[in-house]
């Protein structure tokens, strides 16, 4: 893509970061036909290349306010990535996005309802705790989310209908030591929302990875990856996440030394695999983010790469695997859940549009309703097509985004552990 930025410009770090990746662009648009929301509203403005061209017209005019409509088409992009996996030019849309966002965030100008939301999710989502307590309000208010519209019943109809007690992992530094012979040591990122939501997913990894041999540390001071604020260009209170957890296992690497640093919120293992570039032009961080970038696995990648799990008989149970954008997309992992859940006995199909979001997307779900709505009935169809006994997916947001499929959904390492003599997920029990 033809740029026309002046040396003034390209002066400016962020600029020219932007232009060296505009200039890959060719145009070619098979971006588009794996774009979510292009293909929802057949808008190009909706797709990858109107929206590299929108961030190129606004970069370029940086001397005056972003529009509205680069913001607000910028602001219905998922950041599913599914454009990155298609394009063969390589061209870097993440991390463009990400210039294009922050552009629109520091000269432009949000309603003060959309301001107030996005902060009020900016601090508490990453604080389990809090989290948990809003989650608890907002199912007692759940039976009343068709009295309201919007964003405010999006959020109240996200609510779980059932919520568990706040997962215990992550409250304190912890050590869970691997019975019999240690093979691994690693460290497990407990994670924030999911702590609030579901803490059968870090009980069952940590029950498999231990009985497999594999020594697991939970760092207390990493309580969020950072990539939720990040997400809402909250870029202090994502910085601050992403020191806090990058600090906690520099100090486990530098102290007795781990082999890998576990994620099973492929959302969040997206976001550790970027600190590389997210904190590389912090002094302080920089080499110890790379550190962790390159120790970052998602569980099932760990598992698989070193061949932990050794195949198993028939269980007769079809098994629909639905791929999180930010795995499939974001990780490039697309074989290790698969090949994993075919070793240990399952059936695996997938749906069609496998390719495509389910909508959830971070709190896509609640700031983008009706798109996301729109991409999850589609999605729920698909998966109700395979007619699966159970469907499975590796990041929370797509569990929760997906509840109301036919079949029990649950997250892929809760299948694996019970497979390998752990705990019969309870969905399963429930229908
Ligand atoms: S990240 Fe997803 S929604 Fe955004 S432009 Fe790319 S494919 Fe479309
Ligand atoms: S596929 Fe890649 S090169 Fe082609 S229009 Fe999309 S982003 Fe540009």
């Amino acid at each position: 893509m033809q740029t026309r930025f002046t040396e003034d410009q390209l002066a400016n770090p962020l600029i020219s970061e932007a232009e060296a990746i505009l200039r890959k662009c060719v145009h070619c648009g098979f971006c588009t036909a794996t774009c979510p929301t292009f293909v929802l509203t057949g808008d190009e403005r909706d797709s990858p290349r109107g929206r590299i061209w929108m961030i190129r017209d606004m970069l370029e005019a940086d001397d005056q306010p972003p529009s509205q409509e680069v913001g607000y088409h910028l602001d219905r992009c998922l950041t599913c990535l599914s454009c990155m996996t298609t394009c063969p030019s390589g061209v870097d849309y993440m991390h463009l996005v990400d210039l294009g966002r922050h552009h629109i965030e520091e000269n432009g100008k949000r309603d003060l309802i959309d301001r107030g939301l996005r902060r009020l999710l900016g601090y508490l989502l990453p604080r389990a705790n809090l989290f948990h307590k809003a989650l608890i309000l907002a199912r007692l208010a759940r039976p009343f989310a068709g009295l309201v519209s919007g964003r405010l019943r999006a959020m109240l109809e996200l609510a779980p209908k059932s919520l568990s007690k706040l997962d215990p992992v992550g409250k304190v530094d912890a050590i869970y030591p691997a019975q019999d012979k240690k093979t691994y040591r690693v460290a497990l990122m407990a994670g924030c929302a999911q702590r609030a939501i579901d803490p059968d997913i870090n009980a069952a990894t940590i029950s498999l990875l231990t009985r497999l041999g594999v020594e697991v540390v939970v760092k207390e001071k990493a309580y969020c990856c950072g990539a939720l604020s990040h997400h809402i260009n909250d870029e202090a209170g994502a910085k601050d996440a992403m020191r806090a957890s990058v600090a906690a296992w520099a100090d486990e690497l530098e102290g007795e030394g781990i082999d890998a640093v576990i994620v099973n919120t492929s959302g969040c293992g997206t976001t550790i695999k970027d600190y590389v570039n997210l904190l590389k032009d912090d002094a302080a961080y920089a080499s110890k983010a790379k550190a962790i970038s390159a120790l970052a696995k998602d569980i099932t990648e760990f598992l698989h790469d070193d061949q932990l799990c050794q195949p198993l008989a028939d269980q007769n149970m079809i098994v629909t695997y639905h791929a999180a954008c930010s795995l499939q997309h974001g990780q490039k992992v697309l074989d290790a859940p698969k090949a994993l859940l075919t070793a240990a006995g399952f059936s695996v199909v997938t749906a069609k549009e496998s390719h495509l979001c389910c909508g959830s997307a971070g709190i896509y779900n609640v700031l983008q309703p009706d798109l996301a709505s729109d991409l999850q009935k589609r999605k729920v169809a698909h998966i109700n097509a395979t007619k699966g006994d159970v469907v499975v997916a590796g990041n929370l947001g797509c569990i929760n985004q997906l509840a109301d499929v036919d079949a029990p959904i649950c997250h892929t390492i809760q299948l694996l552990d019970w497979a390998y003599g752990g705990t019969k997920p309870k969905q399963l029990d429930a229908r």
